[in-house]
């Protein structure tokens, strides 16, 4: 589903090059310490992620992969991205079909499921982090023995910026 852009604007949260380069040396060093190697392709699509701070396509991170304007290897993109997103610093956002970074900013950024609020009208997305075992999915889930380790909800609707504008 594609959205056509509305007459309301809206801000992305587009990053700096300082924010960028900061929040890769943490994921860097947190995965380090637990024996997984960034690689230049995962390093690079978290890159091009942060950077945009929207969602993005898959196609279009291929397109952008290369400093120089060439295009990557599609399953090197994708195998970066299955990586980034079981690390939980890449969200995918199924009804969109796009990559989102987290923007959880605790150290934990694993144990929260991650909630975004689409707007159907201007298309801006946020992420609003919900603790794991908060929510009614997981008792559920608890009650039947099965521990859930990745959630992603979905709402969609309109923001409080096209709500206003309306
Ligand atoms: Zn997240
Ligand atoms: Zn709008
Ligand atoms: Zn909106």
């Amino acid at each position: 589903m594609t959205v056509a852009p509305c007459h309301h604007e809206h801000s992305g949260n587009a990053r700096g090059a300082p924010e960028v380069a900061r929040i890769l040396a943490a994921v860097e060093a947190s995965c380090t310490s637990q024996g997984e190697r960034m690689t230049a392709p995962r390093r690079r699509v978290l890159e091009l992620l942060l950077a945009a701070g929207e969602p993005v396509k898959a196609y279009d991170l291929i397109a952008r992969y290369g400093a120089n304007g060439e295009a990557a290897k599609p399953p090197t993109v994708y195998r970066a991205l299955e990586f980034l997103e079981r690390w939980g610093v890449v969200h995918r956002i199924a009804s969109i079909s796009a990559y989102v970074a987290c923007s959880a900013q605790d150290d934990d950024v694993k144990a929260h499921a991650a909630a975004f609020l689409i707007c159907d009208c201007c298309g801006s997305t946020a992420e609003v982090a919900v603790p794991l075992g908060d929510l009614a999915l997981d008792k559920a889930a608890l009650a039947v023995g099965y521990d859930i380790s990745r959630t992603t909800i979905e709402g969609h609707g309109k923001c409080a910026h096209c709500r206003e504008a309306a």
